[in-house]
C-alpha cells in the first residue's frame, strides 16, 4: 500500500478507520474496511501523504494517523536506534 513492495499479508499490519482516525488492527479483528501497510515509518508516512488511507478505506475526509503514527513508532523503535532517539519524551 504505502510503498510498492510486495509482502505476504502477515507482514503488515491492517488499518481500519473508526471515528475519523486510522487505527491499527493488529489482530485483523476489527470489522470494516481495511487498508494494509508494512509496520514501517517509511511506509506510512508514504501512505498519509498520498491519501491513501482516506481512498482505500472511503473516508468521507481527512484521517487522523497521529495515533497511528505513534503506534508504528513504538513497534519499530526495537529496530531503529536512530527512531528510539526522536521518540524520546
Ligand atoms: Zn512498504
Amino acid at each position: 500500500m504505502g510503498c510498492r513492495k510486495r509482502a505476504a499479508k502477515t507482514d503488515l499490519l491492517r488499518i481500519v478507520a473508526v471515528e475519523g482516525a486510522c487505527v491499527p488492527d493488529h489482530r485483523g479483528t476489527l470489522p470494516g474496511r481495511g487498508a494494509y501497510v508494512h509496520p514501517a515509518l517509511v511506509c506510512l508516512d508514504q501512505a498519509v501523504r498520498r491519501r491513501v488511507f482516506t481512498r482505500a478505506l472511503r473516508a468521507p475526509g481527512a484521517l487522523d494517523t497521529k495515533a497511528l503514527r505513534h503506534y508504528v513508532e513504538q513497534t519499530t523503535v526495537a529496530d531503529q536506534a536512530a527512531v528510539a532517539d526522536q521518540v524520546t519524551p
